[in-house]
């Protein structure tokens, strides 16, 4: 994937906060959803990501702070203008050397507005989740925290728009709290709007105490699986992608080892996938 500086900032569009709703319980992780109006002239898809662009004090001549999200749901449109979604994080971090703490700039920027507050955001950039031409193909969708974003637009975008899919998808989810799946687990819920009771079923891993360092135990939910992820993985067409914090990448790996038998023979398959291009992830 590119570096964040190669992306352009040029084009920038003027954005108004719609709605924002925590969707996490009070004493875990912050994790909002916000919903954009972006004025005319910004169009963006569903397996898009965009900026956001936070004017910054210019510490060590830098006036501008770039990050980018996800677009997490289906772009709507009102009044000529379009409406975006975005779950947000609220990071924060403890530096090794000072041991003081840092607060992300963009994710509180972002969690901090109020509706009617104005953002910059740029883009649309190119997400790496290709909805496959062959509708007969599976797909492991396998996100961890926010990386839940990108998957539920996808999924949403192939039950209603690409429609008829008659592959397998298995959504998998890592969160630290039960409530920020709400949206995933409420029957009336917005994803199950969409979903194919045939041939789709989403998976939930949780923390068993929802704080930050806790682990999610994401990997446990894919090895209760094994024998159909298994039975997957020996199919030619099917794709996995996956989205999130970047330990995720670890635990994947170890997950999968052990499901197959070995590293080898995961190493072995992961390399067919990349090479296929049935492999996709956007790590953060
Ligand atoms: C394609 C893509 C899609 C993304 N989609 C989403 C999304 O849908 N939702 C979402 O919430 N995020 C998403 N992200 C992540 C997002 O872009 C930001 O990286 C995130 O919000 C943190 O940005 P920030 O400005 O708040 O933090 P920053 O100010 O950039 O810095 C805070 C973070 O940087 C790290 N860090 C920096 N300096 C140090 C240090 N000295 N010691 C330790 N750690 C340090 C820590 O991990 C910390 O959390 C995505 C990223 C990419 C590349």
């Amino acid at each position: 994937m590119a570096h964040l500086a190669d992306f352009n900032t040029e084009k920038k569009y003027k954005a108004t906060v719609k709605k924002t709703e925590r969707l996490t319980p009070r004493d875990t992780e912050e994790v909002r959803e916000i919903q954009l109006e972006v004025e005319p002239g910004f169009e963006c898809q569903v397996d898009q990501s965009f900026g956001v662009l936070v004017r910054t004090s210019g510490e060590f001549g830098k006036t501008s702070h770039h990050r980018l999200y996800s677009v997490a749901d289906l772009p709507a449109k009102e009044n000529g203008k379009q409406l975006i979604t975005m779950l947000v994080k609220r990071c924060s971090y403890v530096d090794d050397f000072s041991g003081e703490l840092y607060q992300g700039v963009a994710s509180n920027y972002l969690c901090d507005r109020k509706p009617g507050d104005e953002v910059t955001i740029t883009g649309p950039f190119e997400l790496p989740f290709v909805v496959p031409e062959d509708k007969n193909s599976n797909l492991i969708l396998i996100g961890m925290g926010t990386g839940i974003a990108p998957f539920r637009a996808f999924v949403k975008n192939i039950y209603r728009n690409v429609k008829d899919w008659k592959g397998r998808i298995r959504l998998f989810y890592g969160a630290r709290s039960g409530l920020e799946l709400l949206y995933l687990n409420d029957k009336d819920g917005d994803l199950t709007n969409y979903y194919d009771e045939e041939t789709f079923e989403a998976f939930h891993a949780l923390s068993p105490r929802p704080h930050w360092s806790d682990p999610i135990a994401l990997d446990k939910a894919i090895e209760a699986r094994a024998a159909e992820i298994v039975e997957m993985l020996s199919q030619a067409n099917t794709h996995i992608y996956v989205a999130g914090y970047e330990k995720i990448r670890d635990m994947l790996d170890k997950a999968f080892s052990n499901i197959l038998g070995s590293k080898e023979k995961w190493e072995t398959r992961k390399a067919e996938l990349v090479a296929g291009k049935k492999w996709a992830e956007v790590i953060y």
